[in-house]
């Protein structure tokens, strides 16, 4: 079965989740569903679903790594679990990718380096509380709910 996308191992980085098929701009590249949900801790593989809400997702969407330049964004499905959206047409081969901060308020498991090897690479991965404004624009419509909110809140 050819779901668009499959799992293969990189040399420098471990696993990541590259496409087997073009996606266009919007399209849903893969679907989320939630393994185990309202788990109270953040830790490296939880979506933060809420202020102080977090769950695990199932299957090869937790295999995808962390870019400061993604192809894939996050949208809220009817399951309440996290799509990835290409933000951009991604090609045959190409890896996917998605920034952390589109889902986690602040992220304490990843204090190392980023090495997602893009131009605009922040050098760190941080969380969408540290995330300069200027990226924050351009995940525009691409992010966990809840983040939009906290902001919004914040500057009530
Ligand atoms: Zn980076």
């Amino acid at each position: 079965m050819n779901n668009g996308y499959e799992l293969l191992t990189c040399k420098d980085k471990g696993q990541g989740i590259f496409a087997t098929k073009q996606f266009h701009s919007g399209e849903i590249v893969m679907v989320g569903v939630i393994e185990k949900d309202n788990i109270d801790e953040n830790h490296s593989h939880a979506s933060q679903m809420g202020e102080f809400r977090y769950a695990l997702h199932g299957g090869e969407i937790t295999k995808v790594n962390h870019s400061c330049n993604p192809n894939c964004g996050i949208n809220l499905n009817n399951a309440g679990a996290h799509d990835f959206i290409a933000m951009h047409p991604i090609e045959i081969g190409e890896e996917v990718t998605f920034d952390y901060a589109m889902r986690n308020y602040i992220i304490e498991h990843f204090p190392y380096t980023c090495c997602c090897g893009a131009k605009n690479c922040r050098g760190r991965i941080t969380g969408w509380k540290d995330l300069p404004e200027s990226f924050k624009s351009t995940y525009k419509g691409y992010v966990a709910p809840y983040l939009i909110e906290i902001d919004v809140q914040l500057k009530n």
